[in-house]
């Protein structure tokens, strides 16, 4: 059984600050709404978190000056370290929802059938997956790949508890 309170915090939404760009796609790994980008520093990333009731994510010391809404101060340069803070803050599990949103553009991955797939993905990858998702805005194909393998060890790597 899961507590309200453990599904509330994984619903989180994030706004992660134009320096913070390695600790924004990590969190996308592991399926967590992050919105980033260069547009995204002082003013401009406070207007952005507050339109969607974000957290802000910050290595900005002057940002509170700015009278942000809810804000998390980074402590690292590292993104390793910063991941482990956030996933630690605010109660985070890294492989509960990893795979399901889309690196790129921020958006939840949604299954595709394998039929649909044959005359867009390379033979080889059609006769050895069977999962398939993409995403509804770059269109791109995504099947569970090697890259994974490597994405799960380095996540396990950080050993939260
Ligand atoms: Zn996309």
């Amino acid at each position: 059984m899961k507590s309200p309170t453990e599904t509330s915090v994984r619903n989180q939404k994030f706004a992660a600050d134009r320096m913070l760009g390695k600790l924004a796609k990590w969190l996308r790994v592991m399926g967590q709404d992050v919105i980033y980008g260069q547009h995204l520093s002082g003013y401009g990333l406070i207007r952005a978190a507050r339109a969607e009731n974000r957290l802000i994510l910050t290595r900005d010391r002057g940002l509170k000056k700015k009278q942000p809404p809810d804000f998390l101060f980074i402590e690292s340069d590292h993104y390793r370290e910063q991941l482990r803070q956030v996933i630690q803050a605010r109660g985070l599990r890294p492989l509960d929802n990893a795979f399901t949103r889309c690196l790129e553009c921020n958006l939840v991955l949604e299954p595709r059938s394998k039929a649909s797939v044959e005359k867009i993905v390379p033979p080889y990858v059609f006769s050895t997956q069977e999962k398939f998702s993409w995403c509804p805005k770059c269109q791109r194909i995504f099947w569970p790949a090697t890259h994974h393998e490597r994405m799960i060890e380095e996540l396990k790597s950080l050993k939260i508890d």
